[in-house]
């Protein structure tokens, strides 16, 4: 066994633990739903961590000049569109957002932005499989994931254009399309995620969820196409590793899987396993580890342009869902489920830390006005309900 594969190895060993320790059963009902107390409580400690993740990293990138000062991301949440700026929330689930300011809408690396992009894509996902397993009996959706070996020594960038095209020659391939065409396949979802580890390096790795027949898959056979794919572009994997198959009968066995690394619950984790999600090497670069904060660097630029999420075409279209842009979703015109909680001067905002921003729009997800209006009073600004 190679280096690369001792290292693939080791990682899935750990990434099998992870999985055990977030994993839903197939009915739903499983002990690791929160209550909706503790939820609210994650929320509330969540809101703090993401905008001062926020405000960290603008600064640094702007510093190493890796965005410019005006630009989307260091001007996200910081600036306004407008005279005045909203502040809406949603009575049913309590969770607010700021309207009418400056998004970046980066889906993956905005620790504000990709939390509300991450909640409207979930309830699309969750609305799509609840309605193709009621459509029919034989129908069912797998989890499928794809990864490869990997080492320190490797760029994201190189990695992530080779997963590219080892991705094209897999779906290319004639055997698997034939394969599809006889499961009743009628889409995929695909989730691009990257994890960092100290010691294999980056790690892109994709989970699709294949909407399709209940079938009995030759998971020999599809890893044989997908090792085939990743030789092809010079890549390599272990079979039983590389690709796996599971079937996946509710929304939530995905959403935890993809989820998981864009929810802030388990920040530390990373040190102790030695393995890192986007946002928890955020949290590293934040406690002043200068590696961390390069990693986090070569990932940010690594990943422009890339989508988080895909659905295949027509997909959206079967399930009745509209085609809307992630930048809709952070601007606030795809929600029109949410109501005002006030309205202040857009000046207002220059005059409020990340921190005072965070708890401003908690006041506002728990419709505690009496704390908002004493938060703005303190700063000087002009509000109004
Ligand atoms: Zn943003």
């Amino acid at each position: 066994m190679n280096e690369k594969e001792s290292a693939l190895h080791s990682e899935a060993t750990e990434k099998q633990g992870s999985n055990t320790r977030y994993s839903f059963n197939l009915h739903g009902s499983s002990s690791n739903v929160k209550s909706k107390l503790q939820q609210d409580r994650e929320y509330f400690i969540n809101t703090f961590t993401r905008f001062t993740l926020q405000n960290f990293i603008q600064n640094k990138l702007v510093e190493r000049s890796v965005i410019p000062y005006n630009g989307n991301f260091s001007k996200c949440h910081r600036a306004s569109i407008g005279s005045i700026i909203s502040l809406v929330r949603n009575a049913e689930t309590s969770r607010a957002y700021y309207n009418n300011v400056v998004t970046c809408a980066n889906a993956m690396c905005c620790p504000v932005c990709s939390a509300r992009i991450m909640g409207k894509r979930s309830t699309e996902i969750k609305k799509a499989v609840h309605q193709w397993l009621n459509e029919d009996l034989l129908n069912t959706c797998y989890m499928l994931t794809l990864t490869f070996a990997h080492g320190l020594q490797d760029r994201l960038a190189d990695l992530l254009v080779a997963f590219k095209l080892a991705l094209e020659a897999f779906w290319r391939n004639g055997s698997l399309k034939r394969l599809l065409a006889t499961c009743g396949r009628v889409g995929r979802i695909t989730a691009t995620e990257i994890q960092y580890s100290q010691t294999n390096g980056y790690h892109p790795h994709q989970h699709i969820l294949l909407f399709c027949r209940k079938t009995d898959f030759d998971l020999a056979a599809l890893r044989g196409y997908w090792l085939r794919a990743l030789e092809t572009v010079g890549l390599s994997g272990l079979s039983d590793i590389a690709l796996d198959l599971i079937e996946a009968r509710s929304a939530e066995n995905y959403l935890t899987k993809i989820s998981s690394e864009m929810a802030l619950g388990n920040l530390k984790q990373g040190r102790g396993s030695g393995h890192y999600s986007p946002m928890q090497l955020l949290a590293e670069a934040a406690d002043g580890s200068g590696w961390a904060t390069d990693r986090y660097i070569e990932f940010f630029r690594a990943v422009k342009g890339m989508h988080s999420l895909c659905w295949s075409r027509g997909l959206k279209a079967y399930f009745g869902i509209g085609n809307i842009s992630d930048q809709e979703i952070t601007d606030g015109a795809a929600q029109p489920e949410l109501t005002k909680f006030l309205d202040m001067i857009s000046d207002a905002f220059k005059f409020l830390s990340a921190s005072e921003k965070a708890l401003l729009r908690n006041y506002a997800a728990f419709d505690d006005f009496e704390h908002a209006a004493a938060l703005l009073d303190r700063v000087g600004a002009e509000y109004w309900k």
